[in-house]
C-alpha cells in the first residue's frame, strides 16, 4: 500500500536522510516539498533530483514578503516555463503575519503577492498550494474573482466545514494535517468527516509539528476511524487523488 505526503517543507528538515529512510519504511512514497520564499526554490529542486516521489512546488508563502527582492515574479515564471511538472506553493493570507508586520506583511500585500501567483497557477495550469490563518472571508473573494487553475489544494485545512462545498465547486482539494488529532479540535474534524471522498488529501506539514512524512499512515487510520471508512480504502483514495492533484486534474 502507498501512502502520500501532500505537503512538507523537505527542504527544512534537519536529518533528511533518515526522515526519507522512515518514510519509506513506513510505506510512503510520494511527498510534495513547498518552497517558502526564493532562497528555497533551488534547495526543493535538488531534493525532488535526489529523492524518486518528491515533486516541487514553488512560490511566496505570506509570512515570507519581506524577503522578495526585484524580479521574483519573472524568475519563478521562468521556472514553471522551463519545468511542466512544477506547482506552485506555498502560498496564501496570514491574518497572524499580517498583524505582526503590518507595513511590509499587511492583507493588501500578502494578497498583491498571492493574486500574482495564482495568475501563474492559471497561466501554466498549475495546481498551487494554499495556506490560510484567520482570513477565510477574504481569500474565499480572492478565490472566487481571481483565475485559478482547474485544482488548488487547502493545506492544513481548519476553516469552517460550511466553505466545503464551495470551495470543491472551485476545484479545491483538503489536506489534513496531525491538528485534528486533539478531540477539541472540533472544527477540523468536521471538515474531515465532510470532505467528499475525491476530495481528501493527508500531510504531516514537516517539519512543522515537529512531524514527518512516517507520521502520515498514522494520519490516514485516525481519519478512517473519524469518517468511519475502511482504513485500506481511504487510503488508496488519497493515493489517486494525490496522482490527480499532481498532475493537474480538469474537472
Ligand atoms: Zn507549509
Amino acid at each position: 500500500m502507498n501512502y502520500c505526503d501532500a505537503h512538507t517543507h523537505l527542504q527544512d528538515v534537519s536529518d533528511l536522510s533518515a526522515v526519507m529512510a522512515r518514510a519509506k519504511a513506513s510505506g510512503v512514497s510520494d511527498f510534495i516539498c513547498n518552497a517558502t520564499h526564493e532562497a528555497d526554490w533551488p534547495k526543493v529542486m535538488d531534493i525532488a533530483r535526489k529523492y524518486p516521489g518528491v515533486s516541487v512546488a514553488l512560490g511566496v508563502h505570506p509570512r515570507f514578503l519581506h524577503t522578495l527582492t526585484a524580479g521574483w515574479e519573472k524568475r519563478l515564471e521562468q521556472l514553471l516555463k522551463d519545468n511542466p511538472s512544477f506547482m506552485i506553493g506555498e502560498i496564501g493570507l496570514d491574518k497572524v503575519r499580517a498583524d505582526q508586520d503590518p507595513v511590509v506583511s499587511g492583507l493588501d500585500c500578502q494578497e498583491r503577492v498571492m493574486r500574482l501567483q495564482m495568475n501563474l497557477a492559471a497561466k501554466y495550469n498549475r495546481p498551487f498550494h494554499m495556506h490560510c490563518v484567520r482570513a477565510w472571508d477574504r481569500i474565499l473573494h480572492i478565490l472566487k474573482s481571481n483565475q485559478r487553475p482547474p485544482v488548488f489544494i487547502s493545506h492544513s485545512h481548519h476553516g469552517n466545514a460550511a466553505v466545503i462545498p464551495k470551495m470543491v465547486q472551485m476545484g479545491a482539494y483538503f489536506s489534513y494535517s496531525a491538528i485534528f488529532l486533539p478531540e477539541n479540535r472540533e472544527k477540523v474534524r468536521q471538515c474531515i468527516k465532510e470532505t467528499p471522498l475525491d476530495r481528501l488529501l493527508v500531510e504531516s506539514d514537516a517539519p512543522d509539528l515537529a512531524d514527518e512524512p512516517a507520521a502520515v499512515p498514522g494520519l490516514v487510520g485516525q481519519m478512517a476511524v473519524l469518517r468511519k471508512e475502511d482504513p485500506v480504502v481511504l487510503t488508496k483514495h488519497i493515493y489517486q487523488n494525490f496522482k490527480e492533484l499532481v498532475h493537474g486534474r480538469s474537472i
